[in-house]
């Protein structure tokens, strides 16, 4: 980089990462872990912020399209931010324990790095200037955020989009006979349903058949669920008969039967249906356990010995209030929310002191 020709300036690498963890946790905090990192330098502050307020785009569009994994975007306080950077931006999901994740963080490092690693490059108009940094990442730590959105005692629930496998087809059978005619019916069924292309050439619907001899049906079902497949399609003679095709939901286990004629389009309609209601369903949960204007600090205390939430309240922007709450009930500020979150009437005053809040947050215990 030497010019502003050559700028803006965008590495992206996937790479493996080793930190020390006195404690790990099954992928939130391990040893080891794969991320995504990304890297930009820009000529100007402007476009340093656009650039890290894109990327934090991006990922909310993943996790909330993608993964079903509702999040609240917004700005770190000063002591949660990444040290050295301006500004971090983060996700924030709510797990079903009402406990939050960051799932990801978008910095603006401003020129504090180009500074400390001499990163200049030569103007527009001849000048030197220290390049204006951005950098932002995910990690595998979105798969346990997936698990902990979505699973129940059955196991994972995978959104139908990310699924390897979105459709597991399980033919019944009660002698050979029926086992040749409705394996065979079942291999028909796959063939129809990858065969169309209503969601375009490259995106066929994901069907697996489940043919396995000497296993009970139930068995099957069990293993499939456990596995999060988004929707089993259960085939009998009896549904051969009928020329239809049973569904049984992961998300709701809503069962239903699905004419054979268009069954493609049913199956990839209800693909969708699934998606958008795991999405909804995981919002409603956050809402229902999102706190606004809570009576007292005392209220919030007993709030986060109990069930805990999100809590949306106001603060002074002192670090000793912010570090009082974190040491007497460990919830921290999880981010101040960008504008669409915010309260419709924006609270006066600071959760833990009472002064005049100079803006709103969002106060959770976190993983
Ligand atoms: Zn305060």
């Amino acid at each position: 980089m030497q010019s502003y020709r050559d700028l803006p300036l965008l590495i992206n690498q996937w790479a493996n990462v080793v930190r020390w963890e006195m404690r790990t946790r099954l992928f939130l905090r391990t040893l080891e872990f794969l991320w995504q990192e990304g890297h930009t330098a820009h000529a100007t502050h402007d476009e340093a912020e656009e650039e890290a307020r894109r990327m934090l785009g991006v990922y909310r569009d993943f996790m909330e399209n993608w993964m079903a994994m509702p999040v609240v975007t917004g700005l770190k306080s000063e002591s949660e931010k990444f040290a050295g950077a301006l500004r971090t931006f983060s996700c924030e999901a709510m797990m079903q324990d009402n406990k939050a994740l960051q799932a990801g963080t978008s910095h603006n490092l401003g020129q504090n790095f180009a500074k400390a690693f001499e990163l200049t490059f030569q103007t527009e108009t001849g000048e030197m200037d220290f390049a204006w940094n951005t950098s932002w990442g995910v990690s595998t730590r979105m798969v346990g955020g997936l698990v902990m959105t979505h699973g129940d005692d059955n196991g994972l629930v995978t959104p139908p989009r990310l699924a390897p496998i979105e459709v597991v087809i399980v033919p019944i059978w009660k002698n050979d006979d029926e086992k040749t005619k409705l394996t065979d019916a079942a291999y028909k069924l796959r063939d129809e349903l990858t065969a169309w292309m209503g969601r375009g050439a490259h995106d066929r619907l994901r069907v697996h058949v489940d043919a396995r001899d000497g296993m009970r049906s139930g068995a099957k079902y069990y293993e499939w669920e456990l596995q999060g497949v988004p929707l089993r399609l259960e085939l009998g003679p009896k549904d051969l008969e009928k020329q239809s095709v049973f569904s049984a939901r992961r998300d709701t286990r809503v069962k239903a039967p699905i004419p054979m004629a268009g069954v493609a389009e049913s199956v990839a309609k209800l693909l969708e249906t699934i998606q958008s209601d795991m999405f909804a369903a995981a919002k409603a949960r956050r809402e229902a356990k999102s706190v606004r204007g809570i009576a007292s600090y005392e209220a919030f205390k007993a709030l986060m010995e109990g069930e805990g939430g999100f809590v949306y309240a106001g603060w002074c922007g002192g670090a000793a209030c912010e570090a009082q709450v974190k040491e007497e009930t460990k919830a921290t500020i999880r981010c101040i929310p960008d504008p669409e979150f915010r309260s419709a009437t924006a609270p006066t005053s600071c959760l833990c002191c009472g002064a005049t809040a100079t803006a709103e947050a969002v106060w959770a215990k976190a993983y």
